[in-house]
This record gives C-alpha cells, sequence and structure tokens, in this order.
C-alpha cells in the first residue's frame, strides 16, 4: 500500500529553548500540527500531493508568525517583495514568482503560473498582471503590516545588514515556508514561500523561487523544500543536489539530505535546512542551525512537530 506524507517548515535560524515563550511556542505548533493534519486529509481524501503542498503553504502564508505571505519581512525600501515556487514530480512541471508585491498568497499564483503559463517563472510586474488576468487575490499594505517585523526592520534599515528573519539579536521569529508531500500514486510535489531576507536590497531575489535550489520535486528521487541564507542555497543548488545524489549516486534520502545540509552547506558556511519526502514516504527535516519549524505526518503516524534541535 501507497504511504501517505507531508512533512512542513516554517523557517531556520538561531532558535533555543529559551528564546521563545511558552505560549509563542505552543502558537507555533499549534499552526504547525493544524497545517499538517489539514494537508494530510487532502492526501487521504485522494488529493494530490500537488493540491496537499499548496494547502499547506496557503495556511502558513495566512498566519502572521511565519515569514511569508501576510508575516512577510520588510525590504530595505520598507516593502515586502515575496517569492514562491511549487513543483510536480510527476511531470516535473513547475511554477514560481519573484518580487511580488501585494499577492495574498504567492503559492497560488506560482500554481497559476504552472498551470496557465507557458513559462516558469514570472517577476514583479508581469507576475502581478498574470495575477490580475487570473484571478489571484490582491491585498492592501496594511494586511502585510507586522508590528514586529516593522521594528526588526527599523533596527537595521539605515545600514546595509540584511538578515534572516529569525537571527535571534533582533528578533526570534523565523522566515519561509514550504512543504513536501507524497499522494496515494506515489506522486512527490513540493512548495516553497518567502519574504525572503528584512532589509534585502529592493529586487534581490532568493533562493525559494529557484527551481533546484530551494524547491525541487521529481518522483524518480523526492521533493525538497529549503529554508535558509538563499544565497548559499542558490550557491550549493541544494534541493536538487538532494535529488541527484539518490539517482545518480544511489543514496538514501536521509544519506542525501546529511550530505548536503550537515557537510556540504556547512563548507560552504550557508546556514538553514529542509524537509524532503521521498515516493516511497521516507520523510528527512535536516538543519545546521540551532532550530527549525518543522511538522510532519504519515501512514499509521502521529503529528509531529519540532522547533529545537533535540526533539
Ligand atoms: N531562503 C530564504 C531567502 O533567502 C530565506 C529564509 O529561508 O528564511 O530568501
Amino acid at each position: 500500500m501507497q504511504h501517505l506524507a507531508i512533512a512542513i517548515h516554517g523557517g531556520a535560524g538561531t532558535l533555543t529553548r529559551s528564546s521563545l515563550t511558552a505560549e509563542q511556542e505552543k502558537a507555533y505548533r499549534a499552526v504547525l500540527g493544524s497545517t499538517v493534519e489539514a494537508a494530510y486529509r487532502v492526501l487521504v481524501n485522494g488529493g494530490s500531493a500537488l493540491e496537499a503542498v499548496e494547502l499547506a503553504v496557503t495556511y502558513l502564508e495566512d498566519s502572521p508568525l511565519f515569514n511569508a505571505g501576510r508575516g512577510s519581512v520588510f525590504t530595505k525600501e520598507g516593502k515586502h517583495e515575496m517569492d514562491a515556487a511549487i513543483m510536480w514530480g510527476k511531470t516535473l512541471a513547475a511554477g514560481a514568482v519573484a518580487g511580488v508585491r501585494s499577492i495574498r498568497n504567492p503559492v497560488k499564483l506560482a500554481r497559476a503560473v504552472l498551470e496557465h503559463s507557458d513559462h516558469v517563472m514570472l517577476s514583479t510586474y508581469g507576475a502581478e498582471e498574470f495575477a490580475r488576468s487570473h484571478g489571484i487575490a490582491f491585498a492592501p499594505e496594511t494586511y502585510f503590516f507586522d508590528h514586529h517585523r516593522y521594528k526588526q526592520w527599523s533596527q537595521v534599515r539605515d545600514s546595509n545588514i540584511f538578515m534572516l528573519d529569525h537571527t535571534q539579536q533582533v528578533d526570534d521569529k523565523f522566515g519561509t515556508v514550504g512543504a513536501v508531500a507524497v499522494d496515494q500514486e506515489g506522486n512527490v510535489a513540493a512548495a516553497t514561500s518567502t519574504g525572503g531576507m528584512t532589509n534585502k536590497n529592493y529586487n534581490r531575489i532568493g533562493d525559494t523561487p529557484i527551481i533546484g535550489a530551494g524547491t525541487y520535486a521529481n518522483n524518480s528521487t523526492c521533493a525538497v523544500s529549503c529554508t535558509g541564507h538563499g544565497e548559499y542555497f542558490m550557491r550549493a543548488v541544494v534541493a536538487y543536489d538532494v535529488s541527484c545524489l539518490m539517482e545518480y549516486k544511489g543514496c538514501t534520502l536521509q544519506e542525501a539530505c546529511s550530505i548536503v545540509v550537515m557537510d556540504k552547506l556547512v563548507k560552504l558556511g550557508g546556514e538553514g535546512g529542509l524537509t524532503a519526502v521521498s515516493p516511497g514516504g521516507e520523510i528527512a527535516m535536516p538543519f545546521n542551525s540551532e532550530g527549525m519549524y518543522r511538522a510532519s505526518l504519515q501512514s499509521g503516524g502521529t503529528v509531529f512537530t519540532g522547533i529545537y534541535r533535540e526533539e
């Protein structure tokens, strides 16, 4: 029988037990847990892995706790520019958007690009125009305003510092969300969405929407969604590298993830992690940072939520 699985992340970074209050921790775990439950129901009801990852990322984008959609961080200009991607492992079809503004759920726009465009990636105005013509919801600036993230940005706005949303010295909120899943037919899919890095240069694009860097899915190997310092993830072509190690070297999912995240990325200086699934339903959620918001649910199992390293 096909093993169903869903695994999600809400960002990785310098997060220790002392950095969250019991209440904050509870709030994060509640959103992570209800998200995997909802996405798992899609899979149980015969929905595709693509539908499940889109739904999971939509839930996380709608939560102000995470740096994606509603909770997106501020750019150097004090605006929100979001990136997202989605990929279907059965056909290698992919859709991505970069630097979009005012889009309520960038992952839905990425899905529309996958379904209705001959292109893989659309950026800025072109993506927004495409959104308008495909009935994708917009939201006013106020929807994206979050007091904590504004404070976080205010502390670095006059400098050249740009930072992961989860850099603890300024704010302990983590950023970027993602999901991977395998459905009843053994198809895998991946989706990732982010507001990027606080005080990033305007029009800076990270790894999230780059197919093969922050997001990748292939039925013959795995589905991968990454989070971390995007510049390093792009240079290491992280998501595709995990897939390649499985395809060309015969590594298991765990082996491939561990080589890429715990060895290659560390040597390069890239902080972060990823979630991945294989078509057989195996899950991997490695990270080389202090912590990573994550959750999973698979056939015969119970909901797992994790934040810190030792969980
Ligand atoms: N990878 C994202 C980026 O560089 C940031 C993150 O994962 O927190 O845009």
